[in-house]
């Protein structure tokens, strides 16, 4: 039985560099909520997993919202007075406002002003704009560009479209030994910004590749979808599936050198909650921990009220309190291998208490067991290749009620839980345990 374990350090260098290769390779397109950039960033992750791409109308009622247009765009600048371009779509996809409509225009500097968007306070950024749901066109440029610009007449081309068409994600479902899900949900809607939108990319889909072919407890479910408005398509199209989710994150955000943070569910103390704030607390990283908020990301969605899904959200700086957040220095150089290995590796434990903890019944619950008459006292040679703990086995038997999982017995006794899980399945081995169906 192939099941999920710890990385080994010589396959963490080379997965790490995989995923930061893989964010090189999507960082130049144009990603957008719809269009042909999400199309080929879904297609690039079908190199890892056999993701099913859907793709829904324009127009199409999705609770309280609509399907937007389809945008996409293929060229975009601004020529200056000399005739040379000054702002270029193809120097840096963020230069354009998302959604801006098609023009072709002629306008003095003071009017283009309008629609021109800088960071004073980081003169040398580009930053990030939408207009997803207002029709409107802009370019996004740096303060010391704007600087530069001088009076007189402007000519301002934007070759988009924004028509009828669809709405693009990604889905990957792995079957287990029950039907209960465990659901991963990246946001891959933003154009050239490396942690907030490609971490979460990288590392979704690796851990996926990951999963695949083990033998597991649960189900999972990988979700690659435009950020609100995908995971809002998702929840009212699969009502009955999302009742199965057991367990749920929302990756993003893992691929810079801060501190962990885990924003728990809306439920906060959920079995999710308390296992990622378990792991990390046992990874000797430093991290935090986040009361729910109904802001953020899309856990704002399955957190929603009528749908309350145990979902947290599990990231390292979180998103708005990094300068580089949605700013052309959310680059290459902001996210490393490094990091990005490391958040895969609690992400992967954090699998791992989920698929082993479960709840068990002593069955010789009136005093104690006799270990040694069954060579468990002392005794050398668990399963997992680790001398058995003696104190653990009498933590696992003591509390084995049918009320305590091993995640509580291992945060009660202090001891690590693979160190409970081992005394537990020596423990069933000696017919000493029994499993209960809760
Ligand atoms: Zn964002």
């Amino acid at each position: 039985m192939n099941t999920i374990s710890r990385l080994k350090s010589e396959e963490l260098r080379g997965i790490g560099e995989d995923m930061y290769r893989m964010i090189v390779e999507l960082y130049p397109i144009c990603r957008s909520i719809t269009g042909n950039g999400y199309r080929q960033t879904m297609r690039r992750i079908q190199e890892i997993i056999p993701i099913s791409i859907q793709e829904v109308p324009s127009g199409t009622e999705v609770f309280d919202w609509t399907i937007p247009k389809e945008w996409n765009i293929r060229d975009a600048y601004v020529k200056g007075p000399s005739g040379k371009k000054v702002i270029d779509f193809n120097q840096h996809n963020l230069h354009v406002m998302q959604y801006s409509v098609p023009v072709h225009l002629k306008m003095p500097l003071q009017e283009l002003k309008h629609h021109l968007y800088s960071l004073p306070d980081h003169p040398e950024w580009i930053p990030y704009r939408t207009s997803y749901y207002k029709e409107n066109w802009g370019f996004c440029l740096s303060q010391k560009q704007l600087d530069c610009l001088e009076e007189g007449e402007y000519e301002v081309v934007i070759d988009s479209s924004l028509e009828d068409g669809h709405l693009t994600y990604g889905e990957y479902r792995i079957q287990g030994e029950s039907d209960e899900e465990v659901l991963f949900s990246c946001h891959c809607c933003h154009p050239s910004l490396c942690n907030d939108n490609l971490s979460g990319i990288a590392l979704t889909s690796r851990l996926a590749g990951i999963l695949t072919g083990l033998s597991l407890r649960y189900s999972y479910r990988f979700l690659f979808i435009p950020g609100a408005i995908g995971s809002i398509t998702w929840l009212s199209k699969n009502e009955e599936v999302a009742s199965r989710i057991k367990h749920g994150l929302v990756v993003t955000g893992v691929g810079d050198s801060g501190a962990f943070h885990y924003k728990k569910s809306r439920r906060g103390d959920a079995e999710i909650d308390r296992v990622v704030q378990y792991v990390l607390k046992h990874s000797g990283k430093s991290y935090q921990v986040r009361d729910f908020s109904p802001y953020g990301y899309d856990e704002r969605q399955y957190c929603s009220p009528g749908f309350n899904l145990p979902v947290g959200s599990l990231t390292r700086t979180p998103h708005g309190s990094y300068p580089q957040y949605h700013t052309s220095a959310d680059n290459l150089e902001f996210v490393s291998a490094d990091a990005l290995v490391d958040s895969l590796s609690i992400y992967i434990e954090v699998v791992r208490v989920l698929e082993n903890n479960r709840h068990y019944q002593n069955l010789n619950p009136k005093c104690e067991v006799r270990l040694g008459k069954r060579g468990l006292y002392r005794t050398i040679g668990g399963e997992i290749g680790q001398p058995l703990n003696e104190f653990a086995l009498l933590w696992v038997l003591n509390l084995s009620d049918g009320d305590h999982s091993l995640l509580d017995i291992a945060e009660r006794s202090g001891l690590a839980f693979m160190t409970i899980l081992q005394s537990a399945q020596a423990l069933l081995q000696h017919q000493l345990l029994q499993e209960c169906s809760t």
